[in-house]
């Protein structure tokens, strides 16, 4: 051996100690060697001698306390998680005497594994020519459980091959099989080394270890002898390869294989699984039947304000004061000379409705029907575009005859007509005789009452003949356009302060009131039901994604085996954060689409049930997927951090 050859790997004063409370317990205490490509070296010693831990430093899964570790004559200890990992994947392959084959995993799988973090391309071709040279060629599709010691260990020495490794790292990789599978394997690993790759391999037993070159005897963590074969001719001068590697971000056979372990870990726990989003298809679903409802609530206050008409202006009696239960102040009442004389502005004012209403009951031969009144004049099919569609509206000198004429609305036709044509028809009404001249458009139920179970009748009629009201109940009238309703507003309430005599200092006697401060109204009440209902969507998403955490955590304790082997087989930290984040988000994503249909199901079955007006848009099943994904990944973050952080050989000696 030259001394110019720079060795495969060195270390120098390699020392491990733990620290167990108040003593401190040293393991390795300063090893010292060199290990040249080509070798095959065989390390013995009693049982808690400091042959796995040595094993461990050198194939980078574990930590030394002190000490310097070279790799082609490059200094490790030192690199980033992400060079580790590359080192790992590409210069070692490690061979365990417990296997540590993942068990849902066909044994191809199994070895195309470590392709995934060095991104091979054909990675089951590449696996499959690997099983073969193992002998495996009929086993490429069992499971671990389905196989024999030596066959799973033989899958495992596949595993630690396919990325053509320079050295191979086996810890007692004959300790777990019977001496009859023994020797197949130590055949393999022999032929590897006549192939070129170096191998170390930890054994206690003699006959095992007279398969190798060399043979190093450690006791209490040192080294104590170091025989080598004579005549064992070693590669000289080797180049070592410069540590490079290229992107670690995520490609699409990654993210295909992190999707496939989460779609095979959720199958696996159907049960837990359903748990754990439960509370996400709950909160999602809440959103989304809340988003609805509050689109649908909005959409037909919508309609209806603008069934009511345009460019409305409202006058009713009695201040907000009054309406707060102060008693004993004035009241005002409106009188038909009040809506004469805001009629008197041409200019700002088009159409005057004075009206008064009042429940009275309908009778039609043997049916019979409770209703609202409305007395009111003709100017009200142009205000509330309600231009009859069958017969028609009365004129003003029917309203001045005080004529026993209705136009009904539709509900009232059908209660009291059935399908039948109620135009020409008398009916009574709070025992009096009218005639039916016209049917309302229909206008459907607008949230509080329906606003075609009315009879409309002229307005003198009403107050003279029905009602007997000497007051209207409310003055509607509408302006000339958009632009004149607050102008309208201004001298209507000072006309109406001047007919009523109000001294300055009194607040008004009336409420005067057009349809954007009914639009912020409804707006308003929607908004607050909607927020009150997002805080309990939003409490119960909170509360899934809490699960969510939870069995993360559960799911990162139970796979931290997995965890240490992935990284042995060279992930970096940043792909197993990737895999749990993945993991957790396609449990929240699941969630999710399941949340939306449950919120999509029940928003139809209410509308059909209760006739409520709901809407489900696609930019509310967006958020609420969007959501819970983003639930998944908040609260799926911690649990997948944590498990990216440990150490390869601590997560594999869990248990
Ligand atoms: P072996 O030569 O049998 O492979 P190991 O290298 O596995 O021995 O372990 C050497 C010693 O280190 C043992 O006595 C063991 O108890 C101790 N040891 C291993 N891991 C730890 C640990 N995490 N904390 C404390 N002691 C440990
Ligand atoms: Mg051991």
């Amino acid at each position: 051996m030259t001394e110019e050859t720079t060795p495969l790997i060195e270390v120098r004063g390699i020392k491990k100690v733990y620290n167990l409370g108040d003593s401190d317990l040293e393991i390795l205490c300063g090893i010292d060697l060199k290990i040249h490509e080509g070798e095959f070296v065989a390390i013995m010693g009693p049982s808690g001698s400091g042959k796995s831990t040595l094993m461990h430093v050198l194939g980078l899964l574990d930590r030394p306390t002190t000490g310097q570790y070279f790799i082609g004559g490059r200094e490790v200890l030192g690199l980033s998680d992400e060079e580790t990992a590359f080192l790992r994947s590409k210069t070692i392959g490690f061979v365990f005497q417990q296997f540590n084959l993942l068990s849902r995993m066909t044994a191809t799988d199994n070895v195309a594994l470590p392709l995934i973090y060095s991104r091979t391309p054909k990675r089951q071709a590449v696996a499959e020519k690997y099983l073969k040279q193992m002998g495996l060629q009929d086993r490429m599709l069992h499971q671990p459980n389905q196989l024999s010691g030596g066959q799973q260990q033989r899958v495992a020495i596949a595993r630690a091959l396919v990325n053509s490794p320079k050295i191979i790292f086996a810890d007692e990789p004959t300790g777990n099989l019977a001496s009859s599978q023994t020797g197949e394997v130590m055949t393999i690993l022999k032929d590897l080394n006549k192939a070129g790759i170096t191998v170390v391999m930890v054994t206690h037993e003699a006959e095992v270890a007279a398969w190798a070159n060399r043979v190093i005897h450690i006791r209490d963590g040192q080294i104590v002898e170091d025989t080598s074969k004579p005549g064992i001719v070693l590669a000289k001068g080797a180049k070592h390869q410069q540590i490079t590697h290229g992107s670690f971000a995520l490609t699409p056979a990654e993210f295909g294989e992190h999707f496939m372990s989460a779609l095979r870990a959720m199958a696996s726990n159907k049960m837990r699984s359903f748990l754990t989003m439960l509370g996400i298809i709950i909160g999602v679903g809440a959103i989304l039947a809340m988003l609805a409802l509050g689109r649908g609530a909005q959409k037909s206050m919508e309609d209806k304000l603008s069934s009511l008409g345009s460019n409305l202006v409202g006058l009713t009696p009695g201040s907000s004061a009054q309406r707060g239960g102060a008693s004993g102040a004035r009241t005002s009442r409106f009188t038909i000379e009040d809506a004469k004389a805001i009629a008197g502005n041409k200019l700002l004012v088009e159409y005057v409705d004075p009206n008064v209403s009042g429940n009275v009951q309908a009778v039609y031969g043997a049916k019979n029907t409770n209703t609202s009144i409305k007395g009111t004049t003709c100017a009200y099919p142009a205000m509330h575009s309600a231009k009859p569609r069958y017969g028609r509206f009365f004129v003003p000198r029917e309203n001045d005859e005080l004529a026993m004429v209705a136009v009904i609305g539709q509900t009232v036709a059908t209660k009291l007509f059935g399908a039948g044509n109620p135009i020409g028809h008398t009916i009574k009404i709070n025992h009096k005789n009218f005639r039916v001249i016209g049917l309302l458009p229909a206008k459907g139920s607008g949230g509080f009452q329906d606003q075609d179970d009315v009879i409309v009748i002229p307005l003198n009629t009403a107050m003279k003949r029905l009602l007997g009201n000497k007051y209207v109940s409310a003055i509607w009238l509408q302006a000339r356009n958009k632009n004149s309703v607050d102008a309208a507003k201004t001298y209507i309430t000072a006309l109406m302060r001047k007919r009523h005599k109000l001294p300055v200092e009194e607040d008004n006697d009336f409420q005067i009131s057009d349809m954007s401060d009914i639009r912020e109204m409804v707006t308003a009440t929607t908004t607050t039901m909607t927020l009150l209902l997002g805080v309990i969507a939003g409490i119960s998403l909170l509360v899934g994604g809490i699960g969510i955490m939870n069995i993360m955590l559960v799911s990162v304790s139970e796979r931290t085996r997995e965890i240490g082997l992935r990284k042995a087989i060279g992930a970096t930290r940043t792909a197993i954060l990737t895999q749990f984040l993945i993991e957790a988000s396609v449990l929240s994503i699941a969630g999710g689409l399941l949340g939306v249909a449950l919120g999509a199901g029940s928003a139809l079955l209410l509308s059909k049930l209760a006739k409520w007006t709901l809407i489900v848009t696609s930019s509310s099943v967006v958020m609420s997927v969007g959501f819970s994904a983003s639930v998944g990944i908040i609260f799926g973050f911690w649990p997948a951090k944590k498990a990216s952080e440990l150490s390869p050989i601590e997560a594999l000696r869990y248990e």
